[in-house]
């Protein structure tokens, strides 16, 4: 499996982490899904209603919004991002719940420090396990 997503995409994630700190930022990734390519069309910044460094919820009306908008252009939601402030990107505890309650959506995770990213990595969980997926970047 692999996540596409353009350079100006990981950049408004990347902006929207390190606004969010020392908060954790949320947000959804529209896209389409074929065969083994999650492509991400845009990001969609939600809010962490939790205003936590450690965890984040996204209001559930406003991702069923987003989802059903995507829908009717064709689209799907195909992944969620989020960042961990002072941490690495790796799945929590908390994460892998979320996984299993999401089903088949791919987990683009940010460690961001005060001033920067400092990595990024994406998820995805089949089966109960996790796997890393790859992040291909594409365009300018
Ligand atoms: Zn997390």
């Amino acid at each position: 499996m692999k996540l596409r997503i353009k350079s100006s995409d990981i950049r408004k994630i990347e902006g929207h982490a390190l606004e969010s700190f020392p908060n954790e930022c949320v947000g959804l990734m529209i896209g389409k899904t074929q065969k083994n390519v999650f492509e991400t069309i845009e990001v969609v910044r939600a809010k962490n209603t939790l205003n936590s460094p450690v965890a984040f919820e996204a209001d559930p009306q406003f991702v069923y919004d987003v989802y059903k908008d995507a829908e009717k252009r064709g689209l799907q939601l195909i992944g969620i991002y989020h960042s961990h402030p002072n941490l690495r990107a790796y799945v929590s505890a908390r994460d892998a719940e979320f996984m299993k309650f999401w089903g088949r959506l791919v987990w683009l995770i940010l460690g961001v420090g005060r001033d920067e990213i400092v990595e990024r990595k994406a998820f995805m969980m089949k089966d109960g396990k996790v796997y890393e997926v790859e992040v291909e970047i594409v365009g300018s």
